[in-house]
């Protein structure tokens, strides 16, 4: 493998690094580690002094810092021209950025200018046997298989996708060094103006289900409509939100939003409760990275217990009345 640094290139959302940067960066951390690198992280914006010291708390050991106001919004020929002079002073080794809309955009570009190799979307990434080569993992056919990619081209590039890390931790103890560079940007380099930006309205039960500290998720195991209400009254006892199987929303059992899973959403909770889910790896690819899971199934081989903490083989209709009524009454 080439000589050279670890970079990953920041993404911020209201203010803060985005959530999907501190994951991508906490496996950068592991493999700077493991390939005695250094991590870099790239901060490109306007006004992004705090952003640049937000790296470092989350485990970058140098900040490199291109401040323009020409760059106060994500564009394309701005932020490409500015990594690209970046590339040709450092030189690095890595480069990942979040499987992102912006990140998928500026990494294709950049791939394609520079004929650098790029895996979109990697859920998970590995050192080599050899340690001289770095696995990338992607899934392909929506989830149905995992694929081994392996990078060419001298300086690696990968995209790195939703949930597929636990986030860095923050330690604001962290001496940070930051370097501020200078890209000369002219209006005419963008090619493009920012009018405005519009958030659009996301489904709240969405929004519970992708920022819930508990989740409590139920697949074909209820057997049918009228059951859903355990999994939402465990949910509501328990204070989380609900998440379904695939199949479950595709019987319309509940909100279709509430999907788990590769072509869903990937969730990771402190507590994930699988009801009567069998734990297809298109379900678990979307939340095996949450920190307890217990699972009820009744069939004692079901692939949900190869991923659970805890694992309760009985009928959950045995247990699931009982459960929300004992933890009501506390
Ligand atoms: P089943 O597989 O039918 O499992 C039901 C389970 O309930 C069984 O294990 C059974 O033992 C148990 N059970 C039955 N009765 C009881 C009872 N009374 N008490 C306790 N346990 C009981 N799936 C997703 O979830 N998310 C995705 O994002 C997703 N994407 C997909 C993409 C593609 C391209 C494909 C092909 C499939 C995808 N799937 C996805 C579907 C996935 O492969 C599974 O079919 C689905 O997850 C199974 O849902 P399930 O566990 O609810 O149902």
């Amino acid at each position: 493998m080439k000589k050279g640094n670890i970079w990953v290139v920041n993404e911020t959302s209201e203010g803060s690094l985005s959530l999907i940067t501190k994951e991508t960066m906490s496996k950068a951390k592991e493999l700077s580690e493991d390939l005695d690198k250094e991590l870099v992280s790239i901060e490109i914006g306007f006004n992004n002094d705090e952003m640049a010291r937000e790296s470092g708390y989350y485990g970058a050991d140098k900040v490199i810092q291109v401040e323009d106001e020409l760059l106060e919004h994500y564009n394309t020929l701005g932020f490409a021209k500015v990594l690209e002079t970046l590339m040709d002073k450092y030189d690095p080794a890595i480069i990942m950025l979040p499987a992102s809309h912006n990140g998928r955009d500026l990494a294709g570009r950049i791939s394609a200018k520079k004929g650098v190799g790029l895996v979109a979307d990697c859920s998970s990434v590995e050192l080599a046997e050899d340690k001289k080569d770095i696995k990338w993992i992607r899934p392909s056919f929506d989830g149905k298989l995992f694929c081994d990619v392996r990078i060419l081209s001298e300086i690696m590039m990968a995209t790195i996708g939703r949930g597929a890390f636990v986030e860095a931790t923050r330690d604001e103890s962290k001496k940070i060094e930051i370097i501020k560079e200078e890209v000369k940007l002219k209006e005419e380099d963008i090619a493009t103006k920012f009018i405005g930006f519009e958030k659009s309205d996301i489904n709240p039960l969405l929004d519970k289900l992708m920022n819930s500290k508990i989740v409590v998720s139920g697949g074909l195991g209820l057997g049918g409509p009228e059951n859903w209400h355990l999994v939402e009254e465990l949910a509501d006892a328990l204070g989380g939100a609900v998440g379904a199987t695939k199949a479950a929303t595709d019987l319309g059992w509940c909100d279709k939003d509430l999907q788990v899973g590769v072509t869903g959403v990937q969730v990771k909770p402190d507590l994930y409760i699988a009801l009567g889910i069998s734990g297809a790896i298109q379900h678990t690819k979307g939340m095996d990275n949450s920190a307890t899971i217990i699972a009820i199934n009744k069939d004692p081989d079901a692939a949900i217990f190869n991923v659970a903490s805890y694992g309760i083989v009985d009928d959950l209709f045995n247990i699931v009345p009982d459960l929300i009524k004992e933890i009501k009454n506390r």
